[in-house]
């Protein structure tokens, strides 16, 4: 598997990146469904909107402490660092 940073060009770096990127769970928001500017858990996998929908991504973040997400499409997206609140 590839890291985030392989993944996504993430320029920056932080103690909470995990050292793969598993798969995503789903292709829309598994709360809500959403296909919308969604974003994946990159501890789990997890499939999450963002904060202008319902923010589920954070939600999960939140209830689990998984603390970093990625957006999609896979390499047009970013990687947040929820711990940190910034991206990496
Ligand atoms: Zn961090
Ligand atoms: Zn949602
Ligand atoms: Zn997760």
């Amino acid at each position: 598997m590839q890291t985030i940073k392989e993944l996504l060009g993430a320029t920056g770096s932080c103690e909470h990146l995990p050292p793969t990127v598993p798969a995503a769970q789903a292709n829309a928001c598994q709360e809500c469904g959403s296909g919308f500017n969604i974003r994946l858990c990159a501890t789990c996998g997890h499939v999450g909107c963002c904060d202008s929908q319902a923010g589920h991504a954070r939600t999960h973040a939140s209830e689990t402490g998984h603390p970093v997400i990625y957006g999609t499409p896979k390499g047009g997206g970013f990687v947040w660092c929820y711990p940190d609140n910034r991206y990496l």
